[in-house]
């Protein structure tokens, strides 16, 4: 008889998530990455990728609600958006939610990810055949080059770690064509990473220092995503316009929700304001990054 099966994701020294399971459902190399899903007993399904968390069915709801939610209810009226990455179709899913989207174009370069999250995770990638939805296999910083100067109000960047194939996401040029296609108004949300990472945890500094110059605010906020390493997450919201907190009114995100087609699970109105007080140990992390010199 074969042992247990079990997964396990380390992100430094045997610390990290582990998981018995009850079956492995899908293993393939895309070409481009390893492409696994496994079932868990308590996490449900889970996509890996490279051996790593992208989205567990337990938890999913809390990364893409709050990757999207506090950008598109900051914006009186969304209509185009552009999500980089997000093969899974979670982000688009959430960004479909608002009635006022109109046109959705979704860069991801691996297009065996939307394939096995359409077999394997039927209601995060139901957007994907929305006729809004415009899928592009391509790479994300080279998509947004070629896009058209202020053709959209938010930009979403739902990319896997900032190294390999994800790194050119994370840069300077990117950031830049990010600002360009988004109109004056728009708003920019990425996920970046960790705090409490051993490594990652700069990425939050170096987008702060990268975005700041090009966006009149820049603001980071937090999630708890259990199945991520360490637990704890960051994502980085950037506007010309909007500030995160003083443009969003409560109430008029309140009644907006009404209108969602879906009930949210993790983000509320009062949650927007509390994700972006950040502990004292992520705003040195921050600063202490601002105030290194550019590498
Ligand atoms: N929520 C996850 C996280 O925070 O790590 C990310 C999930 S999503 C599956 C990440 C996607 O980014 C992957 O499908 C990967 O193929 C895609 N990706 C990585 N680099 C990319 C690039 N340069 N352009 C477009 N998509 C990219």
């Amino acid at each position: 008889m074969g042992g247990e099966l079990r997964f396990s994701e380390f992100f430094s020294h045997g610390a990290g998530l582990t998981t018995s399971l009850d079956a492995l459902l899908h293993c393939e190399h895309s070409g481009i990455q390893h492409i696994c899903v496994v079932q868990s007993p308590v996490f449900g399904r889970m996509l890996l990728l490279d051996g790593m968390v992208m989205l567990t069915e337990w938890d999913e709801f809390i990364y893409h609600e709050m990757l999207v939610h506090p950008a598109l209810f900051l914006l009186p009226s969304p209509r185009r958006v552009l999500v980089i990455g997000g093969g899974d179709g979670g982000t688009v899913r959430e960004v479909l939610r608002h009635p006022s989207i109109e046109h959705v174009d979704l860069v991801e370069i691996d297009p065996r990810v939307i394939a096995v999250a359409q077999s394997y995770f039927p209601t995060v990638a139901a957007g994907f055949s929305d006729p809004r939805v415009h899928l592009h296999h391509a790479d994300g910083a080279e998509f947004v080059r070629s896009a058209p100067s202020g053709f959209y109000d938010a930009v979403f960047v739902d990319s896997t770690d900032p190294t390999g194939i994800a790194e050119s996401l994370f840069g300077e040029a990117f950031y830049s064509e990010c600002q360009r296609v988004l109109h004056a108004t728009g708003v920019l949300a990425l996920q970046s990473e960790s705090p409490l990472h051993p490594v990652y945890c700069q990425t939050l500094p170096r987008v702060h220092r990268l975005l700041r110059p090009l966006f009149r605010h820049v603001a980071s906020y937090l999630a708890p995503i259990p199945t991520y390493p360490t637990g704890i997450w960051s994502f980085t919201l950037a506007s010309r316009h909007y500030h995160p907190l003083e443009d969003f009114s409560p109430t008029n995100a309140q009644q907006r929700m009404e209108c969602l087609s879906g009930k949210l699970r993790y983000y509320t109105a009062e949650l927007h304001r509390a994700a972006f007080a950040l502990p004292g140990f992520v705003q040195e992390l921050i600063s202490e990054g601002l105030a290194q010199p550019a590498p």
